[in-house]
């Protein structure tokens, strides 16, 4: 697919995407904003979710049984609260407030993600997919805990700069496509500018509060597709506000998103199912109490389509 959107008028797109209350693990409701009928990656982001801010007191809170992944990176930044990250390379790992897990699925990996039995009674995270290109999407599987991100205060935003490189700092975050994302959050109402890339497409995702961007007011379950071709944003918080702003050079190859796995063609999605269902190729997490997730198969006939 190619993301390269411009109005007839040559001005950038500038769309309001609400995003799709789904269901993750068991009873716990979360916001998708990425896939989107209208749009379908913004750079190789191509899937958003945020989770929270919600309260799971004493009880189970998250808990995501073992599942596999191909052809992309999950990306987690933690906002409130504690997950538990297990994977079939052996990490096992507490991601806690302000820090990023990366895991690089790349030919496969499987992992569980859960509370941990001691846990904050708040939840709060953003858990987004970045896609691998073609020439990395074989790569073997890796994990990478990253506690620390440059932080840059502005105009009374504190930022984070999650990946990629702005505000004169550079993300450690490892990539394999030309990327950015960062946080942005305000106490307070407060006002900024940036310098974006024309070259990069982007969007911006409310978590908390209430945020005017572009002279869009946005809350929490919007994604503004801002499109390609800007070279500045405005952007103000009226009060206590959390958003996230994520971009990247369109992804120039044509991607298939099924289920957990990243592929191009429905054959592998088919084999993808077919292995995991089998306990073959995607190793084993151990230590997770209860059951592994079962890939749907997919129906006879049915076409998947990118
Ligand atoms: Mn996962």
């Amino acid at each position: 697919m190619n993301n390269v959107e411009l109005h007839p008028a040559n001005e950038p797109m500038l769309q309001r995407l609400p995003a799709k209350l789904t269901e993750l693990g068991t009873g716990m409701m979360i916001r998708r904003a990425l896939p989107n009928r209208q749009k379908r990656m913004i750079g190789a982001w191509c899937f958003l979710d945020h989770a929270g801010p919600m309260d799971i007191g004493n009880g189970e809170g998250m808990r995501v049984g073992p599942h596999p992944h191909t052809g992309l990176q999950t990306f987690t930044w933690m906002i409130e609260g504690e997950v538990l990250h297990r994977d079939s390379l052996g990490f096992e790992q507490v991601i806690r407030p302000n820090q990023v897990n990366l895991m690089t699925a790349g030919r496969g990996i499987s992992h569980s993600e859960e509370s941990p039995a001691q846990h904050s009674s708040r939840l709060q995270l953003a858990q987004f997919w970045i896609a691998l290109p073609n020439e990395h999407r074989y790569c073997q599987p890796a994990f990478q805990h990253y506690p620390d991100l440059p932080v840059i205060l502005q105009d009374g935003f504190r930022v984070t700069l999650l990946v990629g490189e702005a505000l004169g700092e550079r993300a450690p975050t490892e990539v394999y496509t030309p990327l950015v994302a960062m946080d942005f959050t305000a106490n307070e109402a407060a006002t900024t500018q940036l310098s974006l890339n024309p070259d990069f497409e982007y969007g911006v995702l409310v978590l908390e509060g209430e945020a005017v961007v572009m002279g869009e007011i946005l809350t929490a379950g919007v994604l503004l597709d801002l499109g390609i071709g800007r070279t500045e944003l405005n952007m103000q918080s009226t009060g206590a506000t959390r958003l996230l702003l994520i971009g990247g050079e369109p992804f120039k190859e044509d991607i298939l998103l099924w289920w957990n796995f990243v592929a191009r063609t429905q054959d592998e999605v088919i084999e993808y199912t077919r292995l995991w269902n089998a306990g073959e190729h995607f190793g084993g997490v151990k230590g997770f109490q209860g059951e592994r997730l079962i890939a749907p198969t997919l129906p006879e006939g049915v076409k998947v389509h990118s």
